[in-house]
């Protein structure tokens, strides 16, 4: 599983990162997913940050 954020439509507004600090992080003022597939252990987290955006900026794409 991985995750990405559309850097356009993130409004910066920190939930994903609170809610899942293992998978999202701070790049300037918005949003980014870790790079590559997501640990298991995080994967649950990392489905409710993007369940959570209020703007659904993050797609989780299963592979
Ligand atoms: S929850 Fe959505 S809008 Fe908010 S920081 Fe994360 S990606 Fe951006």
């Amino acid at each position: 599983m991985r995750a990405v954020v559309d850097q356009d439509t993130c409004t910066g507004c920190g939930l994903c990162i609170e809610t899942a600090p293992g998978v999202y992080s701070w790049d300037d003022d918005k949003a980014k997913a870790i790079e590559g597939r997501i640990p298991e252990d995080q994967q649950d987290a990392a489905k409710q940050g993007a369940d959570d955006c209020p703007v659904d900026a993050i797609e989780i794409k299963e592979d």
